[in-house]
């Protein structure tokens, strides 16, 4: 097909204290006596008055999700297991998180429906069947995975999502409630995702009006945000929450660049997270970015955010030339961000230069 048609989110509530209404949302989705399984952040774990709040029934289930690390591929068999084991088939999935339990939702979700590992359906078009019903509630805002064709999981051999038109979420929950007081720097690092996502978009030779209209709106709800407010208030949580899902929507229709396809390398190597580590590679893209990479030194020092140096310091030229292997397969990120003669461009030398000043 010359044009990709993409499957997108079903059904979309926004608002201020929408989360209220999900039980209302999911009724109509049990099948009878099959459980909803929530999987709620860790960060949740101890807060009884929002765990209150969701709308368990009959015999659904809650499962704390251990996101210390990015999810991985054995994370999703594992879960999955366990809920096989207890409930056989369930009426749904629903994630309530950041970014890595918007993912372990989609993954396990799929999973539920699929035979064999995570692992497998690492790739593009790989899942064969349907995945039960899922629902992703973000707690955190900026990758725009609420919103995506994928979900990121770092298997044995490869960092790769299960990208397919079964991975999208059937219904996602977006109540700028959720995000209220999410660490300072936190905040800024997942939010940083969401403005490279604009830059690394609009900067891209992929770059079409579908993804620009979306990737403008982003990049000025972001500049708003972490530029021309002074104070952090609610009305900077529902531009920040409403940027992330234009941010995604912007690249659905594109594809990221070199801080992505850089900080892949990073994250596959040291295990460095997703946003963090953009933040640490973005800092050094002057020669790709200027005006984007100017303006992010701009709100990490109105922030006063600590962005780490030297992360690569002390490896070995083993180490340097795997992080380039997994950058380098990163076709398409290259491609959007340097042209089709990207690998004459970038080079493996020229890369390590790159990765030996961050
Ligand atoms: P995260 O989900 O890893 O969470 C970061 C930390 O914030 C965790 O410790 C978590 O417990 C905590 N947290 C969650 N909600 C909170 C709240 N309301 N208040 C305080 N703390 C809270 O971080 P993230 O940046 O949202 O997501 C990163 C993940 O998203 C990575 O795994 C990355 O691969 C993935 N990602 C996926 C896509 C996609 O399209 N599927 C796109 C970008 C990133
Ligand atoms: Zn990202």
């Amino acid at each position: 097909m010359q044009f990709r048609n993409f499957k997108m989110v079903d059904y979309v509530v926004y608002g201020r204290g929408c989360f209220a209404q999900l039980d209302e949302i999911l009724a109509p989705r049990r099948s009878d006596g099959k459980p909803m399984i929530f999987l709620l952040d860790h960060h949740f774990e101890q807060d009884a008055a929002f765990q209150s709040r969701i709308p368990l029934r009959g015999t659904d289930e809650l499962i704390i999700a251990d996101v210390t690390h990015e999810p991985k591929t054995s994370y999703v068999d594992e879960i999955t297991r366990n809920i096989r084991e207890r409930h056989g088939v369930v009426s749904g999935i629903i994630g309530i998180g950041g970014g890595s339990v918007m993912d372990l939702a989609k993954a396990v979700a799929i999973m539920m429906t699929n035979e064999g590992r995570a692992q497998d359906y690492q790739g593009y078009d790989l899942v064969k069947n349907k995945a039960v019903y899922k629902v992703g509630i973000p707690t955190i805002s900026g990758t725009g995975a609420e919103v995506s064709r994928t979900c990121v999981l770092t298997g044995p051999e490869k960092k790769l999502g299960m990208n397919s038109d079964f991975t999208p979420f059937d219904q996602i929950v977006l109540d700028p409630e959720l995000i209220k007081g999410v660490p300072k720097d936190q905040n800024f690092y997942t939010g940083m995702d969401c403005y490279i996502h604009c830059i690394e978009s609009l900067d891209g030779t992929f770059l079409n009006m579908f993804s620009k209209s979306y990737g403008e709106k982003a990049l000025e709800m972001c500049r708003n945000v972490y530029l021309r407010k002074d104070v952090w208030d609610e009305d900077s949580d529902e531009q920040l929450m409403m940027a992330s899902y234009a941010g995604g929507m912007s690249i659905a229709y594109s594809q990221v660049g070199v801080a992505h396809a850089v900080s892949y390398g990073l994250s596959y190597l040291l295990g460095t997270k997703h946003g963090i580590g953009n933040c640490i590679v973005f800092n050094h893209l002057q020669e790709f970015y200027p005006e984007g990479v100017a303006e992010f030194h701009e709100m990490v020092r109105k922030h006063n955010i600590h962005i780490p140096t030297g992360v690569c310091a002390g490896l070995s030229d083993d180490e340097f030339n795997k992080m380039i292997d997994v950058s380098l397969g990163m076709k398409l990120l290259w491609e959007n961000a340097l042209g089709k003669d990207w690998e004459r461009q970038m080079t493996r030398e020229r890369l390590r230069a790159l990765y030996e000043k961050l």
